[in-house]
């Protein structure tokens, strides 16, 4: 509906009522940066902030609980350390600077962003770094201490492959929006 300045296409005006969200920037950046991404997710997930202002980082607890979502924590999730609004282009440069090639950043104070090739993967993502922080919550406020996955077990996990790994969880998220619905 925008270009990647944040400018209507259609003469002016947004259909709908909408308007550009504050945080367009940091959506346009990693599109202009990183032609491998054409979807772009940015979340305020309380687990996610809680658990990197408690110091816990995005680790691979876990393994076949979530096995796309322990890979992504075992290449690293990097942090933003910056709590502010990303409402320009230097404070995204910023923000992508941090992320690197990653599919993920933590935004300190803030939330996450989540980017990949679809809009499914990339919610999926964001989904499991969510859950893992909340694991992560849960596990240190029972007295337990994070360990990640051994080695051993790490390259004992299979790539289900993408019609798995995307579809199915896929179909799994929106059957949960119509039991809220
Ligand atoms: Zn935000």
């Amino acid at each position: 509906m925008v270009d990647l300045d944040g400018n209507p296409a259609a003469d002016g005006e947004l259909e709908g009522g909408y308007t550009v969200p504050n945080e367009l920037p940091l959506h346009t950046e990693l599109f202009r940066r990183r032609p491998d991404v054409r979807a772009v997710v940015h979340a305020h997930p309380p687990r996610v902030v809680a658990a990197d202002l408690a110091g816990l980082a995005v680790r691979p607890i876990v393994g076949a609980y979530d096995i796309p979502g322990t890979r992504l924590a075992a290449n690293g999730v990097p942090v933003y350390p910056r709590g502010v609004l990303i409402r320009n282009r230097q404070l995204a440069a910023e923000m992508a600077d941090a992320m690197e090639t990653k599919p993920v950043v933590v935004l300190r104070g803030h939330g996450l962003t989540s980017a990949a090739e679809t809009v499914e993967q990339a919610v999926l993502q964001a989904i499991s770094v969510d859950s893992l922080a909340g694991l992560a919550l849960q596990v240190t406020s029972a007295g337990g201490h994070l360990v990640d996955l051994p080695d051993a077990d790490m390259a004992e996990l299979p790539d289900l492959g993408g019609a798995f790994n995307t579809g199915t969880a896929w179909r799994h998220e929106i059957a949960r929006l119509g039991e809220h619905s």
